[in-house]
């Protein structure tokens, strides 16, 4: 097993105990992957085992074929639904699956998240869809998981939970929290009165605002890019 992925195994591992410790899933429900860059592998999470006790030697390391290449632990059952999605994703490199609560309600309602909130619309890239039912950890979820969220940042799953991808492990799992903010925030909205959604134009500044220059890594690297005197 080559460094990278034994790196990613550890931060699978790290990332799959700060999802329980922020109570986005109980006992050991959900689960998360990771790419290995530049290798076509990615790591995920055992089955059915607590995130307490979990360490990277734990994780199972897949090919994008959705076989087992190392580990001595059944993969996560939802494997499908991760490589479907990285088949179809070239720009994710990470997915969170969650059973967080307020999202969760709206699955089982089958109600889509409006994008109400500006920091849901750029992480997201703007609602959470709702994709049609289908059994857990089946290929028909994988599929419909993967149509549904298409190029977006999140897809509810029915009477289920959540889905979250990201370009990094950070990146997917604050993807997990936004959406469950914005549920929660949603409902409550929902009770106040008429929750106003974003219009389309702001949507897509607030996305292209946050993939282009939020943040610190953008200055860091136009600082570099003027003191070497590399593109703006
Ligand atoms: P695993 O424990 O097999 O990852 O499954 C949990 C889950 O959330 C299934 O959808
Ligand atoms: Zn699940």
């Amino acid at each position: 097993m080559s460094i990278a992925a034994e790196k990613i195994r550890e931060q699978v591992a790290r990332y799959g105990l700060r999802m329980a410790s922020c109570g986005l899933v109980a006992g050991t429900w959900g689960n998360i992957s990771a790419r290995v860059p530049k290798e076509e592998l990615f790591v995920i999470t055992p089955s059915g085992l607590p995130y307490h006790d979990l360490a990277g030697k734990d994780m199972v390391v897949l090919n994008l074929r959705g076989e087992v290449v190392e580990g001595e632990h059944r993969p996560s059952t939802e494997y499908l639904l991760h490589q479907a999605i990285y088949q179809a994703r070239p720009d994710v490199n990470a997915i969170v699956h969650t059973h967080s609560i307020y999202a969760s309600a709206l699955a089982v309602a089958r109600q889509p998240i409006p994008p109400i909130l500006e920091d849901l619309v750029q992480m997201v890239g703007g609602g959470v869809p709702v994709a049609p039912y289908a059994r857990a950890g089946t290929p028909e979820l994988a599929k419909v998981a993967a149509e549904t969220l298409g190029s977006l940042g999140a897809v509810l799953l029915a009477n289920h939970g959540v889905v979250g991808v990201g370009r990094t492990l950070e990146e997917a799992l604050i993807v997990c929290q936004i959406v469950e903010k914005s549920a929660n925030v949603y409902v409550w909205a929902s009770l106040a009165g008429e929750p106003v959604p974003l219009a389309a134009e702001e949507i897509k500044a607030l996305r292209e605002n946050y993939l282009q220059s939020y943040g610190q890594y953008f200055l860091r690297s136009a600082a570099l890019r003027s003191k070497t005197g590399g593109p703006p």
